[in-house]
């Protein structure tokens, strides 16, 4: 089965080709960010005309790199939604037009069901497990049972983890994303140089809360902020010794009411773009191994959005016996499982 599969929720331009023996044919991925940077955060209405720009030359390379035609194709995927509407209606109608053409089914994904799924094109990991969504726009605990089959454990009350630590580094001077660089500077910083509040620790649940966390930083900052660089190496430690203790003290939540669920559980799938900090996965990773689970992520750059993960969301739902649905309409808010 070769499935194409379209992502235009955000700001990148993607589309991929990918097999149901787990191989992708060719993963094409074009960023915006340069197009959105002047402006500090990505603008909805550049967002859909970029993609409109860009999406014929995408998924024409796309095919071509992978060496497959349309003939050779057995379904066409896109995102459905979560996402902004401009972009999502650019992938849907590129490929609702491409599936009447070619009589293949029309495979509409869940950008986040996609994020879910991805570790199965890259990892043999079979259901169920637990999965902690965080990205930029994302911060979520869910049990993964079966595509299309997710149990919600708790999220962010308020910011994601990637929107918080994206905010804080802008403090610093650092343009979008600034994940990487608070990695970075944390590496040579003193993680005690600095005391931050730690919300939620040891309640009960699965939520999370930073913008507390976002205000106390911003205050360290304002106060403190030499703009030398020890003084940026600090915090960057500090701020991410915090965030560490927080993700296990959640996930230590997460995994005991997954487990209670599920007694065979495994794995804890991490995944999202800030899912390519390796503290964060060390931290994680302590925390499972206390419960003999596994820790797995996707490779980051199938952590971020691209349309492999779109493509073998495609190939998942086909395997199910998915028939492709022409009506389907774009949609903006597309939550992955009902809350408990
Ligand atoms: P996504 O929303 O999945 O496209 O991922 C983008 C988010 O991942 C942004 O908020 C980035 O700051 C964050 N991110 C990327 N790399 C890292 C990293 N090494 N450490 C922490 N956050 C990161
Ligand atoms: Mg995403």
């Amino acid at each position: 089965m070769i499935i194409l599969g379209i992502e235009t929720s955000c700001d990148e331009t993607a589309a991929a080709v990918v097999t149901s023996d787990k191989r992708i044919l060719s993963n094409i991925v074009s960023s915006q960010l340069k197009e959105h940077t002047p402006f500090g955060g990505v603008v909805p209405e550049i967002a859909a005309r970029s993609h409109l720009h860009h999406i014929d030359f995408i998924v024409e390379k796309a095919l071509k790199d992978a060496s497959v035609s349309l003939q050779d194709l057995d379904g066409i995927a896109a995102t459905g939604g979560p996402g902004l509407i401009g972009g999502v209606i650019v992938g849907v109608m590129m490929a609702k037009g491409m599936a009447m053409a070619t009589n293949l089914p029309f495979l509409p994904i869940n950008h986040l069901e996609a994020h879910a799924l991805t570790v199965r094109l890259t990892h043999a990991v079979e259901f169920p497990y637990l999965l902690l969504l965080v990205s930029g726009g994302h911060c979520q605990f869910l049990i993964a049972e079966d595509v299309g089959k997710y149990t919600y454990l708790g999220g962010t009350l308020d910011d994601a983890l990637g929107e918080c630590l994206d905010k804080t580094a802008r403090l610093l001077g650092q343009p979008y994303p600034g994940g990487p660089f608070i990695e970075r500077m944390a590496l040579r910083g003193n993680p005690h140089a600095f005391a931050f509040p730690h919300p939620l620790k040891g309640q009960k649940g699965c939520s999370f809360s930073f913008s507390g966390l976002k205000t106390a930083a911003r205050k360290v900052i304002l106060e403190h902020n030499t703009g030398s660089l020890p003084f940026c190496e600090d915090f960057c430690a500090s701020f991410q010794k915090v965030i560490g203790e927080i993700l296990q003290d959640r996930c230590r939540h997460a995994l005991a009411v997954a487990l209670e669920k599920f007694p065979s559980l495994k794995t804890l799938v991490v995944a999202g773009g800030v899912a390519a900090n390796q503290y964060f996965k060390a931290q994680l990773t302590l925390c499972a191994r206390e419960k003999e689970v596994d820790v797995v992520s996707p490779p980051i750059d199938l952590c971020t959005d691209n349309g492999a993960m779109i493509a073998w969301a495609g190939v998942e739902w086909l395997k199910k016996g998915a028939r492709g649905d022409l009506d389907f309409a774009p949609r903006p808010r597309w939550p992955l499982a009902e809350k408990d």
